[in-house]
């Protein structure tokens, strides 16, 4: 497999004399199977410069698959100007997490209406397919990828690319699950010794890695002004690489403020934290025509543990209970849902529990801190029950300190959501709770 960086800013291209060096166009990685299979990991505007390079040098007709972690503007911004759409004969499928308000097509078709680009998607003459997909494995072309969601204000999916012998992980736009990383009185360093089930369950998904590509936008000073918006930082990204045993790992999506020296500052910071674990951690800050290849594994191929193992299961309209006592924070809640779902709304827990006793929902929202029964009791209650024993659960709260963290999982919330939160942020995470609820 070969791997070649074409964009590896964040939010908003950057080019000019500070960043010549690292870049300054926006996310795009072109990875390269042995057989010649090419999946183009989003389509920022690297995505300009990857296009004339396969013009020139691809074998033609050209069949690209697209692999979207999600459409903000930054990862979709090059498409309008990736030429070989604009051959008829070459093929391109376009794969993306199913859009939250509009389908894949509809996303990409909005940003080539005529107000904004004078030529629309349907005109293209190349062959183009769109493929929604959801968490759990596929296979794309003839690689097996599995994915992921992040942590994110949209629905973002991470990639696990499998193919010669070799594993490549695509993590862009993410941000830590929980300020806390470890919990108290556990070993640092073991995946198990992970405090939230999601930063858990994302260094899994990145378990033995040949390579990590990992969204690390922010230093650690940045992040405190930073969070909810959904970025993480290089040593979030060197703990959890190194605790899931990665080989190497390319820091990206670096911020449109920080030049080409600031961003060397980072890598040496990142280097120095990953020595300082000892982990055998490779960490580098990837630039604009960085190129990799990566060898297969010595000796016989080990087994690679899947994180999203299950097949990728989508629903119908969901229902979902929404429990709160602030009426305001219940109302904003339920008009941020209910494009997406059914939605009940519960002013209390004993309130909660009695609806749950006449249907029970496919997934609950509740918050923590409220008059008489509280989110901890209520979840207690139904998850000593049969019947909601496994029903995904969601809780809401201010508290993130670790004791209160360890004691929402051990109690069995599925997710645990710290305040201030914002809208989009938990309507994806709502999404993916659900997404990886088997069906009933
Ligand atoms: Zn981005
Ligand atoms: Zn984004």
């Amino acid at each position: 497999m070969r791997v070649r960086f074409w964009g590896t800013r964040g939010s908003i291209a950057t080019p000019g004399p500070g960043t010549t060096h690292f870049g300054g166009n926006t996310s795009c990685v072109a990875v390269t199977t042995d057989s010649g299979e090419l999946l183009v990991l989003d389509c920022g505007t690297g995505a300009f410069p990857l296009a004339a390079d396969l013009m020139a040098h691809a074998v033609q007709p050209i069949h690209a698959n697209i692999l979207l972690g999600h459409t903000h503007w930054d990862h979709i911004q090059g498409f309008p100007f990736f030429s070989p759409a604009f051959v008829k004969g070459n093929t391109l499928a376009i794969h993306g997490p199913e859009g939250s308000h509009a389908s894949l097509h509809e996303v990409l078709a909005g940003q080539m209406e005529f107000t904004y680009f004078p030529v629309e998607l349907n005109q293209l003459p190349a062959a183009i397919s769109y493929h929604e997909l959801t968490e759990g494995i596929h296979t794309i072309g003839s690689v097996r990828v599995a994915a992921q969601f992040l942590n994110h204000p949209a629905r973002t999916l991470g990639y696990r690319i499998e193919a010669d012998g070799a594993v490549v992980v695509y993590l862009v736009d993410h941000e830590p699950f929980s300020g806390e990383l470890w919990r108290a009185g556990d070993e640092p360093g073991r995946i198990e010794s992970i405090l939230h089930d999601g930063d858990r369950r994302h260094a899994a998904f990145m378990a033995d890695a040949d390579l990590v590509i990992h969204d690390a936008q922010y230093t650690p000073e940045e992040y405190e002004l930073k969070k909810t918006w959904g970025h993480g930082t290089y040593d979030y990204a060197v703990r959890l690489a190194g605790t899931a045993g990665v080989r190497r790992l390319a820091l990206t999506h670096h911020d449109p403020s920080h030049d080409d020296r600031f961003v060397a500052q980072i890598e040496a910071r990142a280097r120095t934290l990953a020595l300082s674990l000892a982990q055998g951690l490779d960490v580098f800050c990837a630039f604009e025509g960085c190129e990799i290849a990566i060898e297969p594994r010595a000796g016989p191929e080990a087994p690679v543990p899947l994180a999203a193992a299950q097949p990728a299961v989508t629903h119908g309209r969901s229902s979902v209970l929404v429990v709160d006592d602030d009426p305001d924070v219940l109302a904003l809640i339920v008009r941020a849902l209910q494009p997406h779902y059914t939605v009940v709304r519960a002013t209390s827990g004993e309130q909660a529990l009695r609806l749950v006793a006449e249907s029970i929902p496919d997934l609950m929202v509740v918050d923590f801190k409220m008059a008489g029964m509280d989110g901890m009791a209520l979840v207690r209650t139904l998850r000593a029950r049969p019947e909601t024993a496994r029903l995904p659960m969601l809780m809401l709260t201010a508290m993130d300190d670790e004791a209160s963290t360890r004691a929402g999982f051990d109690a069995g919330v599925t997710d645990y959501v710290t305040k201030p939160f914002s809208i989009p942020q938990l309507t994806a995470r709502v999404h993916a709770c659900l997404a990886r609820t088997p069906a009933r």
